[in-house]
């Protein structure tokens, strides 16, 4: 199959992926299952891997894997995996949500590397990030699918933010999952921000707003990754030091005064802090 044709079946089997993603995991799997084949067998034919007609698409991805970078491999085993499971889906029971939406999201990561380039993400504009840990993905504690609130031990619903801890930690991976959708930095997002709110020299921001635009904009990101990297990013704060600076001044960007946040003014405002600094 010729490239362009390849990339357009690719995005056919992703957008439809996406279409199911919530509403039919197993049809979301299935194509993304179809979307594997076909990114396999092209890569086979780029790398010149010999096809044997005893082999199967299964064969061939081993030697794929060897050819293409680590953490893409890894996504692709996945996608398999859970394909496989999709079309004989094990024990009666359905595939939560969660699984086909990192899946969705790791072919989409597969698919920006075959075809680098400014096309947006099918993935990004579409899906809504979820704010309720429940209703974005299942406990293995306890077993209540997406969308139910945990069973303590005796039995009564735990409420938001009781989660047990296997689920918080699945919800953090979903959130950093999330976030990769964002095509930029929490450090730019600061500076797309000040833009954003046209942000005037003397104007002060406190951390509410900052946390609102984030949340507007970016609701993916931790609110404490936020708090961070707004005093990180203040050249009159301490914080500062407790990061790894970089040399550029992109980290230059806010004065802090009365708790609230303005503009930092070079050659005006004193120099920003450094290890150095009394
Ligand atoms: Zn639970």
């Amino acid at each position: 199959m010729p490239a362009q044709d390849t990339s357009a079946t690719l995005q056919k089997y992703l957008s439809r992926a996406e279409k199911y993603a919530e509403e039919d995991p197993e049809g979301a799997l299935n194509n993304l299952r179809k979307f594997w084949e076909v990114i396999v067998e092209s890569l086979a034919d780029e790398f010149e891997i010999e096809r044997h007609p005893m082999k199967s698409t299964n064969d061939m991805f081993t030697s794929v894997r060897s050819r293409i970078p680590i953490r893409l491999g890894h996504y692709l085993e996945h996608i398999q995996r859970m394909g496989n499971f999709g079309s004989h889906w094990q024990g009666g029971i359905e595939p939560p949500t969660e699984d086909s939406l990192y899946c969705l999201w790791a072919a989409t990561e597969v698919f920006q590397w075959r075809n680098p380039g400014p096309t947006e993400m099918p993935i990004s504009s579409e899906l809504e990030f979820i704010r309720v840990i429940c209703d974005a993905v299942p406990c293995e504690y306890c077993n209540q699918g997406i969308g139910i609130e945990c069973i303590s031990g005796k039995g009564e619903q735990t409420g938001t933010d009781r989660e047990h801890t296997v689920r918080k930690k699945e919800y953090a991976k979903y959130r950093r999952a999330f976030q990769k959708h964002y095509a930029t930095t929490l450090v730019d997002c600061m500076h797309e921000m000040v833009a954003d709110m046209n942000i005037q020299q003397g104007q002060f921001l406190t951390g509410n707003e900052i946390r609102e635009w984030y949340d507007d904009k970016y609701p993916a990101y931790t609110e404490t990754a936020i708090n961070c990297h707004a005093y990180m990013m203040t050249t009159n704060l301490k914080t500062r030091l407790s990061h790894n600076l970089h040399d550029d001044r992109e980290y230059d960007l806010f004065f802090s005064e009365d708790r609230k946040f303005r503009l930092y003014q070079p050659g005006i405002d004193p120099e920003p802090i450094t290890h150095g600094t009394q």
